[in-house]
């Protein structure tokens, strides 16, 4: 197949049109781009992911390009105003500069840090990991995927020795006979997908939801299970206990293809369903339904994603759907598995190439003596130069301007003012620092507070690839050239590290760092080095692990084996625990927090587009009817949303669709209306990801 590119540059010289994909979310719709007049118009293109469907975030998606809020030319923060000034190029990237040496100089290497984002293409993450280890020689990078995949990519790796969200393509979902969704909301989030799943429904087959609220996918469900936030762990076991006791469980699969299965078989043992009823709320009957659909139907497939990986026990509890579905031999078998739904744009190829704290390129492990010295080779440079692991998003935000933290921050393509949890406190950690610097598009919330803006290239005006939800590795594509004024996050990175001195060298064309790329994933996990820019124009794209240019690609994944030292998946007994903070007589609801059809992530962007806003306007407040009653709240009044760490203000929206013990509030909006003022900084021990989806929360009518 052929995605049907046209040059993104025409004979001439001037660009018309072009083939690429949506600037959002992790499917990656197809898109063509067209230019006419200067104006770039958005048209649906047929991609395997979204088969010509677009959200309306996809639709809206140009209108940013001319927005007038957009960027198009460096701040500084005034000394005698204390305001942002309009500055040239050369004055701003001298202050990052002058400002990085003089606090390493003072404080040493680490003392700077470097906040990425999992909308960066796999050439800028790759190029920023490679700047903070041997431009900077800090041990601090990392980058907001954090807060999206992380506790899923942990578990990925810990049970198959691999990390890929979905380990098949996209349209193994119509295949499946049962398909369990976990936490997943994909008719608000990326609502193409659902596509997939109308094909599977038509064909007869079932749709189980698990979600606290009844949102548009669980309304589409054959059966909505709807538990107790922060009890899917729990709910996982009984359904494995179940599993066990009623014969489901395919024992040539897991005698051949798994290990550690006994010590699960005897921590399920416990989770007898009438309990686990008693502390989820779902009914013994839809936990035997649901055994039953996945274990019987012929081919099942269970997906997590973030409603149940943010969660300070978020690793263990897709580690319990893992487990699950070993259980139930699914994985490696066609139109079955499991599979995580990443969540950011590229939050998949985002991880892969060395903006996290503990990886180098091709997901290599940064404490490797072997990588180190592979990733050292290709760069230039001793392997013992290159820094140690440094810490998760959270862990490095909270220890901003500290006695022993960075002192200096540069954030690529992130808005932590509005997306880290516990906000109000990491704001609070920026304004400590003595010098942020902040490359965007717009002035976001954290760009207000920021030392230095430098302002970015857009989506349509720069090429790169980006690595979809099945691991797919795609083509973005120009169709204009930045307006004057504004540069590349490649551009802004070669010139610091060439301000800094580094040895090696920086590139700005996106297809030359790619090829370093390749080279420096070469032999890792996410190996890039048989994926080509020619190659992915051929074939529309391509699956990683890609080794070698002139063989196959790897949609699928473990149909033989899996990639661990002995080729077996491996089992991981886990236990339900409470949430990091339980309701009590002073906060007696729970708040989770989640998306809506029309904003994307921290908003910086979806909140200009005016369509967009006129869609979701504002910030709310879901809370059953009877919950409202019984606070005296109507439907549209403000009411106050309080935790232990802060509080948000917004209109109360009433809706039957979710628990009377729960409310719900969107997290895309700053200000008195910002969900994560309330959110819990309590993370996951192993993956680092914070837990946003549940904490104890009092709520009140706001006074006028
Ligand atoms: S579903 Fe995601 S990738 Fe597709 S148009 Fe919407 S935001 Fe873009």
């Amino acid at each position: 197949m052929t995605d049907g590119a046209r040059p993104a540059t025409a004979p001439g010289g001037s660009p018309r049109e072009a083939a690429t994909h949506c600037p959002y979310c992790a499917l990656q719709c197809g898109m063509t781009l067209r230019e006419t007049g200067g104006r770039v118009e958005v048209l649906p293109r047929d991609f395997p992911t979204n088969r010509g469907g677009l959200c309306q975030k996809g639709w809206t998606a140009a209108e940013l390009l001319d927005h007038p809020d957009r960027l198009t030319t460096p701040l500084v923060r005034d000394a005698g105003t204390g305001q942002l000034r309009p500055a040239s190029w050369a004055e701003a990237m001298e202050r990052v500069a002058g400002g990085v040496r003089a606090v390493q100089d003072r404080h040493g290497r680490d003392a700077v840090a470097v906040f990425g984002g999992g909308g960066l293409t796999n050439e800028k993450a790759y190029a920023l990991g490679k700047f903070a280890r041997v431009a900077l020689r800090t041990r601090h990078v990392d980058y907001n995927g954090r807060w999206c995949m992380s506790s899923a990519a942990a578990a990925g790796n810990r049970a198959f020795g691999v990390d890929r969200g979905l380990p098949f393509p996209l349209a193994d979902l119509g295949r499946a006979r049962t398909l369990l969704m976990v936490g997943a909301n994909p008719a608000e989030t990326m609502p193409p997908l659902m596509r997939h799943v109308a094909d599977q429904q038509a064909a007869g087959g079932t749709l189980i939801v698990v979600d606290p609220r009844a949102t548009a996918t669980a309304r589409q469900a054959d059966l909505h299970l709807q538990p107790v936030p922060g009890t899917d762990l729990a709910l996982a076991n009984a359904l494995l206990h179940i599993a066990l006791t009623e014969g489901y469980v395919d024992r040539a699969y897991v005698a051949e293809r798994t290990t550690g299965f006994d010590e699960v078989r005897r921590t399920v043992a416990g989770y007898w369903p009438a309990e686990v009823e008693r502390l989820t709320g779902v009914p013994v009957a839809d936990l035997e339904a649901t055994a039953r659909a996945l274990a019987t139907a012929g081919g099942a497939i269970i997906l997590t994603a973030r409603g149940a990986e943010q969660h300070a026990k978020g690793v263990d509890t897709v580690t319990a759907f893992i487990n699950l579905a070993l259980a139930l031999g699914l994985p490696g078998r066609p139109g079955s598995g499991y599979g995580c739904l990443t969540g950011q744009g590229n939050g998949q190829g985002g991880r892969e190439h060395g903006q996290k704290a503990d990886q180098l390129p091709g997901y290599r492990s940064i404490t490797d003596p072997a990588a180190r010295a592979h990733v050292a080779g290709v760069w230039g440079v001793s392997a013992d130069e290159l820094p140690g692991p440094g810490v998760p998003a959270y862990q490095l935000l909270d220890s901003l301007g500290t006695p022993a933290g960075p002192k200096a921050l540069l954030v690529f393509g992130s808005n932590p003012v509005v997306s880290a949890p516990r906000a109000t406190r990491v704001e609070g950690r920026l304004r400590d620092l003595d010098l942020l610097v902040v490359a965007d598009l717009v002035r976001s919330e954290t760009a207000e507070l920021a030392d230095v803006v430098l302002p970015t290239a857009q989506w349509a005006e720069e090429d790169g690839t980006m690595t979809n939800l099945e691991g797919r590795v795609l083509r973005r594509r120009a169709v204009r050239t930045p307006p004057p004024g504004v540069r590349t996050d490649l551009a802004i990175i070669a010139d610091l590290a060439d301000r800094l001195g580094a040895k090696a060298g920086f590139g700005d064309d996106p297809a030359e760092v790619f090829g370093e790329l390749r080279r420096a994933s070469a032999g890792g996990v996410a190996d890039y080095a048989g994926v080509s820019y020619d190659r992915i124009d051929a074939t529309g794209g391509v699956f990683w692990p890609c080794p070698d240019p002139a063989a196959p690609d790897t949609p699928r994944l473990f149909a033989d084996a899996f990639p661990t030292p002995d080729g077996r998946a491996r089992f991981r007994a886990v236990d339900h625990r409470p949430a990091a903070e339980e309701v009590c007589a002073e906060y007696p609801l729970r708040l989770t927090t989640g998306r809506v059809l029309a904003q994307y992530q921290s908003g910086a962007q979806t909140r200009r587009v005016p369509a967009l806003r006129r869609a979701a306007p504002r910030a709310f407040v879901e809370l059953h009817p009877d919950l409202a009653a019984r606070l005296g709240v109507g439907d549209g009044e403000d009411v106050r949303v309080t935790s232990r760490r802060g509080e948000l203000r917004a209109p109360a929206r009433l809706t039957p669709t979710i628990r009377p013990d729960t409310v719900f509030a969107p997290f895309h909006w700053g200000g008195a209306a910002r969900a994560n003022s309330v959110t819990n900084d309590a993370v996951d021990p192993v993956s680092g990801m914070p837990e946003f989806k549940i904490c104890a929360v009092r709520v009140e009518r706001a006074q006028p």
